[in-house]
């Protein structure tokens, strides 16, 4: 079975469990509650600043944050980052102790203390292959039903119409 991501690298979805064979999404309540959760998730994220770019600018600058491209972890407990910022990320998960908090809520909290307190990825650093996948070539999140997900999408989302399968799981491996 395929895997798809959705609007963002990082998180993956079942092909046959989010799409039929045409194409089109699936209803959201054929889906598993673990998918929904993430696909809703998604919505809000996309166009969203990230999260190491917030950190550095702030509120107050956040025209100078960079928009999240890929997101790894639970939802709503997410790091979500931009290009330039996941090589931190995939740093401290892999050399920084970040992989215990796999699957756990304080992935984010524990990631941003360390960008706040100045962690970064040392010069040259690689991390995992690069996925060359621009998130603008990834299928757009389903438009949730707003009243029953009570959630705010507030940006404009983009036209996108291909996917791109891979094998890739959700974390990075
Ligand atoms: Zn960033």
């Amino acid at each position: 079975m395929g895997k798809v991501s959705i609007g963002l690298r990082g998180w993956r979805f079942d092909e046959e469990e989010v799409f039929t064979e045409d194409g089109e999404y699936r209803p959201m309540d054929e889906m598993s509650e673990d998918t929904r959760k993430r696909l809703v998730r998604l919505t809000a994220l996309v166009g969203s600043p990230c999260d190491a770019c917030w950190l550095i600018h702030g509120d107050a600058e956040i025209q100078k944050c960079n928009p999240i491209e890929v997101v790894y972890g639970e939802p709503h407990y997410e790091a979500a980052v931009c290009r330039e910022h996941e090589r931190d990320f995939l740093y401290w998960y892999f050399e920084e102790g970040g992989k215990q908090y796999r699957g756990e809520e304080q992935l984010q909290d524990e990631f941003h203390e360390w960008f706040a307190d100045g962690g970064r990825a040392p010069e040259g650093y690689e991390g995992v292959e690069h996925v060359d996948t621009d998130p603008a070539d990834l299928p757009e999140p389903p438009d949730p039903d707003m009243e029953a997900m009570n959630v705010d999408t507030g940006e404009p989302k983009e036209e996108i119409d291909l996917r791109d399968v891979d094998v890739d799981q959700d974390y990075p491996s």
